[in-house]
């Protein structure tokens, strides 16, 4: 049936395409009744476009309903060609100056935290970029989708509000006038027809709902073709999707996949079309098969007319906001209709049918519209302040929709809220005229109808439903928020009373909560159940901002603050009426003063830990000081109606019932409460919650006799009983009293007067005490770097936030602290300036118990480091404001007096149980703040005021009878010499020192002239020694020199074994005494001789295939099993490296740590299933020393050279000779081999052909001069060689074995050439050890591995290598010396040699062969380097006399251009020629260096191990070559014309000059990671351009930048997983098996997170390079300060992959944090 159709659509789109839409436009235009000639032709039409087949062809679509149905309207609207009409609209358009740009999902936004009026103001990078805020600080969010520039919106911006680009367009419009002027009328006419028209078609069609008919329009084509449509939800997850649709439809995965991507991304998606049955039969199958656990999938079968014409609805939405974009007067218009009242009446227009449909359209119809109505409503301000006010009316109906909707609120059009509550005016305007604020309170109660009998909220067993709704409900809690944000300037009345009323709303809210989940104290038993307590917490919390942000609005207008405190009052009487019953009066008597207060225990009655109530008045109280309303309208204020007891009940309780809970009594409570007074101190709740507490008692107490406040607080504590009985102390002692609660009572008074520390000494809140906003974030700073120094981001997290996101902390920290810089790891920190260290309280009262344990602690090692004594007295206070003045009376009431009389009696009597050393620290450090007090009360004092604080008297007089125990002075003056308070003889003697103090005012004036005739001392000296210095500057100036030479001296300290110059090879080698080598086992700790006849030793080594050299990233071994290794491409594309930490083992003792290591293994994975950091099944293991990751052992062996070598060198023959007798041998080789193949032909026969070299041997077998132990060690490490190095099943008979092993030499060498000359290092005398190591064991490993394998196969390997370079008739078809990397060539030759050279008994030394070959590849490389020079003669003039090198190269370059036919580019600058040559052969040579060095042991000459000039002369001269190459083919001209025009008589050779191939020139460029962007915020945008390539255009959720390519990627998402190996993998995963070769460095773009991938299962996370101005990183964005590329963190990257280390560092990663392993990496 599809097949059918899908051949049917060709002819109807020719018939399609006739149609004209001029012609129809014109029709129209004649036409009487526009909409019901428009609604005909939609009629006719739309079906025959839309919903042709199963699958939608939006291509084929799009182009059909531009040319048959919008065309026509185009022309209608334009009254000529749109093409013409459509560039005139914009040119006479007056562009509005808004930007309105709308985001895209994860696109980056910009806030100014200097300008914008709330954070929720936002620039498009592209304003942002050509604002002022540029250079402010700003803030970078990713967008998440929806949402717009305000770029341009005077409102949003304190300053700057428009870009560079939009300010353009502001000098030229007025803001008021009519954009409709700009129109022609007639236009404007027509504009109204047609938008009238298409706008009610597409609400209409959208808001449909009945089944078989069309709104207003025909329905032409009847026949039986339905669709399933299948509907998103955000309950079933995409796996229940995808398994029922496979089950439903009975489509494969991959087509249920794409289902389920689609219905996600769009909302919607047809998965079945036919007839009606069929369609239905498939719904009924989704339905029954998803009800089960949850509610159905939502699956409709609509007719195909009914979905085409939704289709073309959408689309016409999307047209009309392209068209308004070419005018502001269009979009006047379309805002107009859109807004206009339907014959409905009330919310009858067409926007508000769309608004009020919104729960029940799809997502993709959501987006559309959304987006219509941002790019028109709300790009007009007049009609912007008109929706406004239709979107507050229908604000009600809109959230409730909301709450039944299960989409996010981000697709909900109540997210609009946001665009229109956060402008100020428009904010203003809603609350006075439509009463915003009382709504959206009212509207947030009524969805909260669980109440307790008392009215309070309950959400205590909430139904799943509930508590969803409850999620959903806090969003308007974030309205309310932004209708607050901007606080008036003015206040007209209306607003005043608007204001009022809400407040009186949020009263009623504040009542709900008072008091609500109260607790009692388990006793007995523990809890059964946990009580639910998160629930009341997330609305404090989430409401904690409004009521801060209530309480500035009050502070604005003293009329407002004067009756917000009356209402808040009365409410709270009614809350506390509501529950006093049934406690009685009692009367407690102290000191002689008594007090009538109600019996109330916390630990026996209910408490609550929710008083909003109390708290917003405590707040405005304060407000009432701060503003000074108190003083100048007392008469307007209820404070003769205020009950100081009843304020403070509630905030005391909940107070106690912290220390109760510290002091152990409430552990049976279990968890919950816990958390809950954690919370209660929480830095996100403690504003409006503990800190009020503090000032409501601060309150309270500044109005009553703190001799009554003191007692009161001794009953609530539970404590009156202790401190009312004489010599109750006494009785604590003698008594057999139960211990624990001894240990109860003594935190309880610990914790009373900690709580009476914080009530006189809490003053930083202006308000309270004399000070500003700033004095308060000064000290919070002072108090969070006391304890340690800081990040910034801890410091932030430490502080709270206001409503801006702000903590405050930017403008005052640089007078508090100072910034340290971070290293290479690390981050920034800020610490504490040392003047600040005195107005540290180790009482301060958002210290948790660990923080200020720690402060006391870092504040006395502080004092100890500076030698001073350990004191940490209270500092000096600012004084309170008048309305809490009389606060300070606490100190000296007789109560307190009493109460410290007692304590420090007990502490002198010393009986071990009644007291304790905290609460004796407490009552000194309140004694210290008396003194303080005292001291600031005498100094402030003016001649005719009376003292009234006069401590120090108090102190000192004894107690009276009947006690008659000594006055406190006399006390402290005993405790002084008590042995068993050591720790606070510091305290007490300053104490008594303060005490003593009488004329302080003196002291200090004395003080103050010792300092002044210090500082002149001071400077009069510092001048004197300027003076001294400069005279003797000379002096100086040497002094520093010879410091400078002798530091540089020391560097040279290497042996200098002889003057005699040093050859690393040939007859020439420099001999050198091996000196014995003895190592040591990690493991058994033995030491070791290497010698060639002594058990193995052996190095942890691992073993990596490697891409870092690659030039080319797209190669990879097609077939591995049948894969030639033999010669390696120039370009690199896949090594195989190798690494060791460096630490030595023997191999027997490896064996046995491996063996444990696997048995371990299995044994784990049967019981835990848990993963390990390593692959054990692979052979990797853990060094049991440094626990780096290994795969394999390398065996250390002494030079191998020694042992074949032969030390005759006389008759040695030249190259020519060589080549001639080895090319005999080989031959011979050769027929021997063809002779055992084929044995029928006669081998005597064949030998006499032959002719036997002299002194060849073709049948000696050499003896093996290694240990067992060794030999099979060589093997071990072989075999894992070619394992890894080929990714085969290892077989350590495979002829290409040895193959892999000299190319793991040669490419581990270059790597490490390569990290020396790009960190610019000499080539020796700077490796680390471990690495110095692995080379040498490396190099002598291949050198020795021929003699465990195939002598054959090792001597055909030879001989093929060496016909690439010396042609002969048995080798055809060898790779061109363009296709060849020199270097791998050289290694494979020299390490091969060995193989045919033990059967040569000629005289001919091995050395000899070494040098010939090396030789002979260096020409060779000298060829390939002038064939593919790309030397550009840059007419820089060289010198007149050519030097001999310059010559003989021309010389040479010219003989080449013979050989390759002239096809060689004309060059006739031998000095340009003799530099590229030079600069193109250096790396070859320092690789030989390294080669030559670790293979023959002879050391490097001192030039090498420093960086100087000479170098290419100085290597010259150690790999025994001329310094001037070309002088080698002069030497060696007979044999080497031959060569070099065979070489260049390849036809690839030829290709490549014509310039048919590309070929690698030299030298070749290293490899670096790709260049990063210095702004984080252009990958953000460069991530959020990218799209998944696989789902079309569709915005990728996780982009990931291959940080080695460049390459974006679409990575942790169904949509991009490939297959590999049989396994499903994820992007990255799939990526690093081409560019890395199963290794990857990838920065996730969205968390700011750098990835490491090795393999599908390992993986770990790194730090980005990027750092914000506080040195910190940013993983997850979560701060959005502007991010900067640290150079230094990214070459540290860079580092760790050039030295292979990638693996390794994931290894230490996922041994440091196991939830690693656990990771699915292969799915990123
Ligand atoms: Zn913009
Ligand atoms: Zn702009
Ligand atoms: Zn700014
Ligand atoms: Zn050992
Ligand atoms: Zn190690
Ligand atoms: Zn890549
Ligand atoms: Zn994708």
């Amino acid at each position: 049936m599809a097949a059918e159709l899908e051949a049917e659509v060709p002819a109807f789109d020719r018939g399609l395409l006739e149609c004209s839409a001029e012609e129809i436009a014109a029709k129209w235009l004649q036409g009487s009744e526009l909409q019901k000639e428009v609604y005909r032709h939609l009629a006719y039409y739309v079906p025959k476009i839309y919903c042709r087949g199963p699958n939608p062809a939006p291509q084929r679509e799009d182009m059909l309903a531009q040319h048959v149905l919008l065309g026509p309207m185009e022309w209608y609207l334009c009254g000529e060609d749109p093409a013409f009409g459509f560039p005139k609209l914009e040119q006479a358009n007056k562009p509005s100056h808004l930007c309105g740009r709308v985001f895209k999902v994860g696109e980056p936004t910009y806030s100014c935290r200097d300008c914008a009026v709330d954070p929720t103001c936002v620039l498009c990078m592209e304003c942002f970029l050509g604002s002022i805020h540029r250079e402010h600080r700003y803030r970078m969010t990713t967008s998440g989708g929806g949402g717009f520039c305000d770029c341009g919106d005077t409102e949003a911006w304190k300053e700057g509000p428009y870009c560079q680009k939009h300010e353009l367009n502001t000098s030229e419009t007025a803001e008021e006038e009519d954009p409709l002027v700009h129109l022609p009328e007639d236009m404007v006419a027509r504009a109204y027809n047609i938008f009238a028209i298409t706008f009610k078609y597409a609400v209409d069609i959208l808001t449909w709902e009945k089944e078989n008919e069309l709104p207003g329009l025909e329905m032409i084509e009847k026949n039986d073709t339905y669709y399933c449509m299948l509907f998103n939800d955000e309950v079933h997850t995409y796996e229940q999707v995808i398994y029922t649709l496979q089950k439903a439809v009975n489509c494969t995965q991959k087509e249920a996949i794409g289902f389920a991507t689609t219905v996600d991304r769009d909302g919607r998606r047809s998965v079945r079309y036919g007839d009606f049955q069929y369609c239905d039969q498939a719904k009924s199958v989704i339905v029954r098969n998803t009800s089960r656990q949850t509610k159905p999938l939502k699956v409709q079968v609509m007719h195909s007319s009914i979905v085409a014409h939704q289709s073309f609805g959408l689309k016409l939405l999307t047209w009309l906001g392209s068209v308004i974009g070419y005018s502001d007067g269009l979009r006047r218009i379309l805002c107009q209709v859109g807004l206009q009242e339907g014959p409905d009446g009330e919310n009858s227009s067409l926007v508000d049918k769309l608004m009020l449909y919104d729960s029940k359209l799809w997502k993709g119809a959501r987006n559309v519209y959304h987006q219509l109505f941002m790019s028109s409503l709300l790009m007009d301000l007049k009609c912007k302040k008109l929706f406004a006010i239709r979107f507050a009316r229908n604000y009600e109906r809109l959230q409730s929709d909301f709450m039944k909707d299960d989409h996010d609120r981000e697709l909900s059009i109540a997210d609009l809220s946001i665009q229109i509550f956060t402008v100020p005016s428009l904010a203003r305007m809603l609350i006075t005229e439509e009463n915003l604020m009382t709504t959206i309170i009212k509207t947030f109660m009524d969805h909260l109808r669980h109440r307790d009998i008392q009215g309070r909220f309950q959400f205590e067993r909430y139904t799943a439903l509930q508590a969803f709704k409850f999620r959903r409900v806090q969003s308007l809690i974030l309205d309310l928020k932004y209708v607050l944000i901007s606080k008036p300037t003015e206040w007209s009345e209306d607003l005043r009373h608007k204001f009022l009323e809400g407040f009186d709303a949020f009263l009623e809210l504040l009542k709900c909560m008072q008091g609500m989940d109260p607790i009692t104290r388990q006793v007995g038993q523990h809890i059964e159940m946990e009580p639910e307590w998160e629930a009341a917490f997330t609305l404090q919390m989430k409401l904690t901002l409004v009521i801060s942000m209530m309480q500035d609005w009050c502070a604005l207008d003293e009329k407002v603050l004067i009756e917000a405190y009356k209402k808040c009052l009365t409410v709270l009487m009614q809350c506390h009426s509501g529950f006093t019953d049934g406690e009685q009066p009692i009367v407690l008597s102290m000191c002689g003063h008594s007090v009538e207060t109600i019996r109330y225990c916390v630990s026996q009655e209910k408490v609550s830990i929710h008083l909003p109530v109390s708290r917003l008045l405590a707040g405005l109280h304060v407000l009432l000081s701060k503003t000074e309303v108190a003083y100048k309208f007392p008469e307007l204020l209820p404070l003769s109606e205020l009950s100081p007891p009843m304020l403070i009940e509630h905030p005391l309780r909940c107070l106690v019932l912290c220390a109760q809970v510290h002091a152990g009594m409430w552990r049976r409570n279990g968890f919950s409460l816990v958390n809950q007074i954690y919370y209660y101190h929480n830095v996100k709740c403690r504003r409006e919650m503990f800190d009020k507490d503090i000032v409501m008692l601060q309150t309270g107490v500044s109005m009553m006799d703190p001799n009554h406040f003191l007692m009161i607080m001794l009953s609530r504590f539970e404590l009156y009983q202790i401190f009312s009985t004489p010599d109750y102390g006494k009785r604590f002692s003698t008594e057999n009293t139960n211990k624990d609660v001894v240990q109860q009572n003594n935190t309880l008074i610990e914790e009373m007067l900690y709580l009476i520390i914080m009530i006189v000494g809490e003053r930083f809140s202006p308000g309270i005490g004399q000070v500003n906003a700033t004095d308060e974030i000064k000290r919070e700073i002072i108090h969070q770097l006391s304890i340690r120094p800081m990040a910034h981001s801890e410091l932030v997290k430490a502080l709270p936030e206001d409503e801006n996101r702000e903590t405050g902390m930017e403008s005052v920290i640089e007078e508090v602290a100072c910034f340290k810089k971070p290293g290479l790891t690390g981050r920034g920190l800020y610490e504490l300036k040392p003047e600040c260290t005195k107005n540290f309280n180790l009482y301060f009262y958002h210290f948790s118990r660990a923080e200020q344990s720690k402060a006391e602690e870092a504040q006395r090692k502080l004092k100890r480091q500076n030698r001073e004594d350990t004191a940490l007295p209270p500092p000096a206070l600012p004084p309170f404001c008048p309305l809490f003045a009389s606060l300070i009376n606490v100190l000296q009431s007789d109560v307190m007096l009493c109460i410290m009389g007692t304590i420090l009696q007990w502490a002198v009597e010393h009986n071990g149980y009644a007291w304790s050393e905290s609460m004796l620290q407490r009552v000194l450090h309140l004694i210290g703040m008396a003194l303080q007090e005292e001291k600031q009360h005498l100094e402030n004092l003016s001649e005719e005021n009376v003292v009234t604080f006069t401590f120090t008297q108090k102190i000192s007089r004894p107690g009276e009878a009947p006690n008659n125990s000594p006055s406190i002075l006399a006390m402290l003056e005993t405790l002084q010499n008590a042995p068993h308070l050591e720790v606070h003889k510091d305290m007490i003697r300053w104490i008594l020192k303060s005490s003593r103090d009488k004329d302080k005012a003196e002291r200090k004036r004395k003080a103050e002239i010792a300092r002044l005739r210090r500082e002149k001392i001071m400077a009069q000296m510092s001048e004197m020694q300027r003076h001294f210095i400069n005279e003797n500057k000379e002096l100086f100036q040497q002094t520093l020199e010879e410091l400078d030479t002798s530091a540089s001296g020391v560097h040279d300290n290497s042996p200098v074994i002889s003057d005699a110059k040093l050859t690393a090879l040939g007859p020439e080698q420099t001999r050198v005494a091996e000196h014995r080598q003895v190592v040591m086992c990690i493991l058994c700790q033995e030491e070791q001789e290497v010698k060639v006849d002594s058990r193995a030793m052996v190095l942890a080594a691992f073993i990596q295939r490697s891409t870092v050299l690659s030039k080319n990233r797209n190669r990879i071994i097609p077939d591995p099993e049948k894969y030639d290794p033999l010669f390696m491409h120039p370009d690199l594309s896949c090594g195989t490296h190798t690494g060791s930490c460096g630490h030595i083992m023997h191999a027997h003792c490896w064996q046995r740590y491996f063996d444990a290591v696997q048995a371990k293994e299995q044994r784990r994975q049967q019981r835990l299933r848990v993963h390990t950091s390593y692959d054990v099944e692979n052979g990797e293991f853990l060094c049991p020393l440094c626990e780096c990751l290994s795969n394999t052992v390398i065996p250390l062996l002494p030079p191998p050279r020694v042992l074949f070598n032969r030390l005759d060198f006389s008759g040695q023959p030249n190259l020519s000779q060589w080549i001639k007798t080895i090319s005999q041998q080989m031959k011979a080789l050769y027929l021997l081999r063809d002779e055992d193949h084929s044995s029928n032909s006669s081998s005597s026969e064949k030998m006499d052909q032959l002719q036997l070299p002299e002194g060849f041997r073709p049948d000696y077998k050499p003896k093996n001069p290694y240990s067992e132990s060794i030999k099979e060690m060589l093997t071990t490490f072989g075999t894992a060689t070619y394992k890894v190095g080929l990714k085969v099943h290892p077989n350590e008979e495979d002829p290409r074995v040895p193959i892999m092993c000299w190319g793991s030499c040669a490419y581990t060498i270059q790597t490490i050439e390569r990290i020396l000359a790009d960190e610019d290092k000499p080539l020796f005398g700077h490796l680390p050890c471990r690495q110095d190591d692995c080379l040498k064991s490396l190099t002598r490993f291949a050198a020795a591995h021929w003699t465990v394998s195939s002598l054959s196969a090792v001597q055909g390997h030879f001989c093929t290598l060496l016909a690439s370079l010396v042609p002969n008739e048995k080798n055809g078809n060898l790779p061109c010396i363009l296709d060849i990397d020199m270097f791998h060539l050289l290694v494979s030759l020299v390490l091969s040699f060995p193989a045919i050279h033990c059967q040569d008994f000629s005289g001919f030394s091995l050395g000899t062969g070494d040098l010939h070959l090396f030789h002979l590849v260096t020409m060779a490389h000298v060829i390939q380097i002038l064939l593919t020079s790309s030397t550009e003669e840059d007419g820089m003039d060289q010198e007149d006399t050519s030097s001999d090198e310059e010559v003989a190269v021309l010389k040479l370059y010219k003989f080449l251009c013979q050989c390759t036919g002239s096809a060689l580019k004309e060059v006739s600058s031998g000095w340009h020629l003799w530099r590229n040559l030079k600069a193109g052969i250096m790396p070859f040579l320092r690789c030989s260096a390294l080669f030559f060095h670790y293979l023959n042991g002879v050391p490097a000459p001192s030039e090498l191990q420093v960086n100087g000039t000479s170098q290419f002369e100085c290597l010259c001269s150690y790999l025994s070559l001329p310094n001037n190459l070309t002088c080698l083919f002069q030497e060696n001209s007979e044999i080497l014309n031959t060569l070099v025009e065979s070489w260049c008589s390849s036809n690839e050779v030829k290709r490549y000059l014509e310039g048919k191939r590309h070929a690698i020139s030299y030298a070749r460029e290293s490899n670096k990671l790709i260049d990063l962007p210095d702004d984080y915020s252009c990958l953000i945008n460069q991530a959020s351009n990218f799209s998944c390539p696989k789902s079309g255009g569709d915005k990728s959720r996780a982009p990931t930048l291959c940080l080695v390519c460049g390459t974006m990627l679409c990575s942790q998402s169904y949509c991009c997983q490939t297959e590999l190996e049989g396994e499903d993998v994820g992007a990255c995963t799939a990526h690093t098996y081409t560019c890395g070769s199963g290794v990857g460095i990838f920065l996730r773009v969205r968390e700011c997170q750098v990835l490491f991938l090795a393999g599908k299962t390992k993986g770990c996370f790194y730090p980005p390079p990027y750092l914000d101005d506080y040195g910190e990183t940013d993983q997850g964005l979560r701060r959005g300060n502007p991010l900067h590329l640290c150079k230094e963190r990214f070459k540290k990257i860079q580092k760790l992959w050039q030295q292979h280390s990638i693996t390794e560092e994931i290894g230490h990663a996922q041994e440091a944090n196991q939830t690693l392993v656990g990771i699915d990496w292969q799915h990123l």
